[in-house]
This record gives C-alpha cells, structure tokens and sequence, in this order.
C-alpha cells in the first residue's frame, strides 16, 4: 500500500513548482491505489497563514489533485514532544548555545581556511556546569540533532539512482529554536512515520535534507521510506520566470489557462516521455515512471504551457464547457467557433458574431452590386454557404478572397474568423438577409 504526501508551508501561494511536487505525489498514490496526504507545514506560527491554507486546497481542488487525508503540523506538536524527548534520552538531541553571530563567525573561519563549514559540535565539549552558567546568564538553547559519522547515510534515489553521503561533511542540524519552535527536519520525520508514508517524493533541494532524515528514522526506530527527489523545474531563461510560471493558480485561471493543460505539461516536462496535450489523465497515468524523469532542471516554458492549453481546448467536448459558454451557445456554436480559440473565454468575442450586432465595413459600389446579388441568390437550405458561394462563383467569375471575403465582412463585420459554412447557419436566414442589405446601403 502506498501512500505520499504533499506538504507545503502555508506561507505563500502554490507556484508551478509546487503544483508539481503535488501533481506527481498524487499520480504515485493513484498509480497504486494508495493514500496521498495533503500535509499543511505549519509549525511557523508567525508566517504561516489561513488564508494559504485555503488557497492550497482550493487550487488542488481546481487541478482536481484530490487528497484522501489533510493533516497539520500545528495540531501534532504533542508527537514532536514526544519524539523529541526520546531521542534527547538516546543522546541524538543536544542543546547547543552559540549565537547566531559566532556560529557565523565559525562559518567564516573554516571558509577562509578553504574548510567546508561544517558546525564543529562546540556545544557538545560544553561540561555541566559550563551548560549550566549558560542556563543561569538565561541563555537558552537551541537543539541540534547528531548524526552519527559512522552510519551509513545511503539510500536508491527513485530519481537520482544510488546516492550516498558522508555524515562527516554535514553539519548537525538545528532542529528546534530556542523558544521551543520546530524547524523542519524532525517534524516532518515524525510525521512521515507516524503517517505511514511509503514514499517521499520532493525537489532535489531536499537530497541533503533526506541524508539527515533516513538517520532519524533509524534513531527513532522506524523503516525508512522510498525517497525520490527530481530535478528542479526552472525558467526558459533560468530562473523561474516573472511570468506564468512563478505564478500561482489565479493566474493560469486569469489567462484561460485549463487544468487539463498544466497536468499535461507537468506530468512530462523533464521526463524522456513527449510532452503531448493529453486531456485524459489515465493516458499520463499509464505512462507516469519516475525512471523516464532526467537529473536535468525541468524547463518550464510559458509558451509551450500555451500551446498545450490551445490543443487541449481544442479537443474539449461541447459537455464539458457548456456551462462556461455564452448564454444561447448551443452545440453547433461551439463547433463553429471552437478551432479559433486559444481559451474558452474566447469563444465570447467570437459568439457576438452570430449575435450581432456588427459593424460592416464601407464597401466599394463594385462590391454593393455583388452582395445585392448575394442577397437575392441566398437560398435556405441544407448548407446556405456552400450552395451561395458556389452560385455566385457561376454567376461573377469571382474566386478566392473576392468570392468570400465581401461576403464575410457584410455578414461578420471581420476579415477572417470561424468557418462560415459553419457561422451563417448560426447567423439565420433572417438576420443574414439583413447584413447582406445593409451592406448594400
Ligand atoms: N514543507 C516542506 C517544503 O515545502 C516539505 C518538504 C517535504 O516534502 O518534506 O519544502
């Protein structure tokens, strides 16, 4: 049974990166059937925020990334007690007094000496009656974790293959404030165990940040899981841009943007698999394998984002938009107007086509005698357009863009648009006959 989770920190808006993380959490959960937890992060009271939490769930919701549990780390700082104290008995916490000034000041030393700066475990050589001048001055301490130099800190990446590190090069990480505020680390470990998650999958940010994390869940007894992290998702340009992208969900929403597009995109981007606008999330589902994602940054493109989202409502069913569509759009309307969007909140300025009104342009008097003529050879039957356009070619010798193009601007007011076979049926025989007239003057 499988179960993952996404867990951002209410701190700020879900941007593509994170909608990611989220989407491929869920495709593992849904490939197997299992759980996929969404873990709120928020152990920093100060910048964590309800109205984040809110936007979170109601963008999953948009993408349709449903989750079977919600937990919070606010509501479980009793675990974290609680795993805290035993570990702290085990010898694995310590408390540790420096500044933020002189573990600075350390940090530049061993930089200078070309060292890595790695923290020296000062506070360990500390006697108890050094900790205890320390208490009584009333400073209080913070805690770090130790990690043991000789267990072996390795695991088989689902993305990176085997990855190694050597406990020595790392710093022992702080772990808790000295207010009694939770960092990160051991927080979401506890979680991790306590939630039965089989497989942690989370950005390559994380990689040093899981070395750390496997020795805590042998130290508090616990199997670790499957780890995986991918490649980060950055710009065309580099960084993530200031466009879509670093954007959140109101702005793909805002720019027409479908779900169904951002899946498409997501699901693939940095993979050996094509991107391709696949509307049917059981087709990405069946092709999703953490083997075909690249060690490589992912490039996130806004215009291929674009394209995805064109084709994508291209292939969109009458069904599925029709309650986003103008009032009186029927089935053939959204045929006809269908292959000239990009978004569906096109399809507004298109429709105002057949519901008039139009504003025509000036035409020539050579033009005015041919759409009286079109006027009077209109005839209203299976295909109005096809049987006008070819009676008027007979009739005028006109072809090309002197045959329709009179045509479409006395019956649209514009120079190109949806297919008029398609449109004049839509338009009606009354009102048609209406425009060709008043084109005439
Ligand atoms: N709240 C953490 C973050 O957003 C979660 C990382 C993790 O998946 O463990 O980076």
């Amino acid at each position: 049974m499988v179960t993952t989770r996404f867990a951002p920190s209410p701190t700020g808006r879900l941007h593509v990166g994170n909608i990611r993380t989220a989407l491929h959490n869920w495709m593992l959960a849904q490939n197997s059937g299992g759980d996929f937890i969404l873990r709120i992060d928020d152990t920093d009271a100060e910048r964590s925020r309800e109205e984040y939490v809110d936007a979170i769930r109601a963008d999953l919701k948009w993408l349709g990334l449903d989750w079977t549990r919600e937990e919070r780390q606010s509501t479980r700082l009793d675990a974290y007690q609680a795993a805290f104290e035993k570990l702290r008995e085990a010898g694995r916490i310590y408390p540790a007094y420096e500044t933020q000034q002189e573990l600075e000041l350390k940090r530049k030393v061993l930089l200078g000496r070309g060292l890595p700066p790695i923290y020296d475990r000062g506070a360990l050589d500390l006697t108890d009656e050094q900790r205890a001048a320390k208490e009584a001055e009333g400073i209080k301490p913070h805690w770090r974790f130790k990690l043991d130099h000789d267990e072996a800190l390795e695991w088989v990446d689902g993305v990176r293959g085997p990855t190694k590190f050597d406990a020595k090069l790392l710093s022992d990480p702080v772990i808790r404030r000295a207010d009694g505020s939770w960092l990160y680390m051991l927080p979401s470990t506890v979680d991790d165990v306590d939630m039965g998650v089989t497989q942690v999958l989370r950005g390559e940010d994380h990689v040093s940040n899981t070395a750390v994390q496997i020795q805590m869940f042998t130290a508090m007894g616990a199997e670790p899981p499957a780890f995986a992290h991918e490649a980060l998702l950055v710009g065309k340009e580099g960084k993530l841009s200031k466009r879509l992208g670093s954007l959140g969900c109101d702005a793909f929403r805002e720019k027409g943007v479908e779900p169904e597009a951002i899946i498409a995109l997501l699901s693939r981007l940095g993979t050996s698999l094509p991107v391709e606008p696949i509307a049917d999330r059981a087709k990405l589902l069946e092709t999703f394998d953490l083997g075909t994602f690249g060690r490589a940054p992912a490039k996130f493109d806004d215009a291929e984002l674009e394209r995805i989202n064109t084709a994508i409502v291209h292939q969109m069913s009458f069904d599925v938009v029709k309650d986003r569509l103008p009032d009186g759009m029927d089935k053939a309307g959204w045929h006809a107007v269908q292959p000239n969007i990009s978004t569906v909140g096109e399809v507004a300025e298109w429709w105002r086509l057949v519901t008039g009104p139009i504003e025509q342009p000036e035409f020539s008097d050579e033009d005015k005698a041919y759409l009286k003529l079109a006027c009077e050879t209109l005839v209203w039957g299976e295909d109005p357009w096809g049987a006008l356009t070819s009676e008027l070619k007979e009739a005028t010798g006109r072809k090309g863009k002197q045959l329709f193009l009179p045509l479409r601007q006395a019956l649209t007011g514009m120079n190109h648009g949806p297919d008029m076979g398609e449109l004049l049926p839509l338009i009606g025989e009354a009102e048609a006959r209406s425009r060709l007239l008043k084109a005439v003057g």
